[in-house]
């Protein structure tokens, strides 16, 4: 269906220095295949969604689509915008129009469907995406999740033959991301051919048929989600999709900011969308600080997360202790602590010993 050949892409700024961002890129993409493109920022998945798409043409090598090459001179842009519809980070809907006349204004404009058509159309559009109660609101009025839903529904209404998406959910609050996430579900449930830039790894591993690693200019490894994220083959892809993310807090002494630490563990788990390990997670600090590892202070906690295994910790370390505090712990705090935590690992270190929580 789309067929990538080495394709490169050089921006120029005005005083002549030049950045390659798109340095060699080849793929085929199939039709009903899910691809996910992931890589740190910076390496060019927006620059390669827009090359795809003409928004920004490509300086060198070819993309060919349904047999043709687009960018040839003289292809027409109208064609490529009917097969392949784009949704982005900031949904991009016209502010002054309703959520249904968004959705009706491509198909009446471009494909020139009748209004009756395009309305009917347009409304079975937002049921699906489960909006229809919105039709007649103007998008100022929405949530980002049920914005991006709208730009969904606005994209489909052109019946793309692929739909190119440029992380839809980094706009948005946490609590919405679920919900944007599960429309792109359905569609790839339904077959659709999709690209999809992400940073949602569990999603990404779970929807997509191929995941593309971006790295450095080049479709660094591509493979299955299980080849990506349980095997990947290339140091750079490891490290990415290994990658923990953390916190770490100094506790000196009892009269340490606790609120601080509170409000940094509740951000962390709303960045890392594990809401809903924030308050066992909390009550296992405070039952180890104020009970069980009152007397060890100074001490470091670490809180990790590993999006890849779908893992939090809590580390409790203190310098130089040799054996675990938990043993001479009150009976009932430990109680409480084992109800939080999936387990508990007690174990000396290089220079001293941690308890891990596994929250
Ligand atoms: P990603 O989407 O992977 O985060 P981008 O494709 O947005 O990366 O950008 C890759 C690089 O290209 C960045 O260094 C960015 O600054 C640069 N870049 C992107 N668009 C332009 C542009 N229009 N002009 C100049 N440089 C750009
Ligand atoms: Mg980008």
């Amino acid at each position: 269906m789309i067929t990538v050949s080495h394709l490169s892409k050089t921006f120029y700024d005005p005083d002549g220095s030049a950045l390659q961002v798109l340095k060699d890129v080849s793929c085929d993409i199939h039709p009903g295949e899910v691809i996910s493109i992931i890589g740190p920022s910076g390496t060019g998945k927006s620059t390669f969604l827009r090359a795809l798409n003409l928004l920004d043409p490509p300086t060198g090598g070819s993309i060919v689509v349904d047999g043709e090459n687009i960018l040839e001179k003289g292809y027409p842009v109208h064609k490529l915008r009917q097969k392949m519809g784009m949704v982005f980070q900031n949904f991009n809907l016209f502010s002054h129009m309703t959520v249904l006349e968004n959705v009706m204004y491509a198909p009446c404009k471009i494909r020139k469907e009748s209004v009756e058509k395009a309305r009917e159309e347009g409304l079975s559009l937002l049921r699906k995406v489960g909006l229809a109660e919105k039709a007649d609101v103007y998008p100022s009025l929405l949530s980002g999740g049920q914005k991006q839903r709208v730009a969904i529904a606005r994209c489909l209404a052109m019946k793309p033959e692929v739909i190119l998406f440029d992380e839809p959910t980094s706009a948005l609050d946490p609590t919405m991301v679920g919900e944007v996430l599960s429309v792109i579900r359905q569609l790839a449930k339904e077959g659709m051919t999709m690209i999809i830039v992400t940073h949602e790894m569990k999603f990404a591993r779970d929807v997509s048929t191929r995941v593309f690693f971006m790295f450095d200019g080049y479709i660094h490894e591509e493979g299955t989600p299980h080849q990506i994220f349980d095997a990947p083959q290339r140091s750079a892809t490891k490290a990415f999709v290994q990658r923990i993310r953390k916190d770490v807090f100094d506790v000196r002494g009892e009269d340490f900011d606790f609120l601080d630490m509170e409000s940094r563990i509740r951000r962390f788990c709303i960045k890392y969308n594990i809401a809903e390990k924030t308050e066992p997670a909390l009550q296992a600090c405070i039952l180890m600080l104020d009970k069980l590892m009152a007397d060890y202070f100074p001490m470091t906690v670490r809180i990790t997360h590993s999006e890849m295994s779908d893992e939090t910790a809590l580390d409790f370390m203190v310098e130089g202790l040799q054996a675990s505090p938990l043993k001479e712990g009150e009976n009932a705090s430990l109680e409480k602590l084992r109800s939080l935590c999936q387990e508990i690992v007690e174990e000396p270190t290089t220079r001293g010993f941690r308890v891990k929580l596994r929250i």
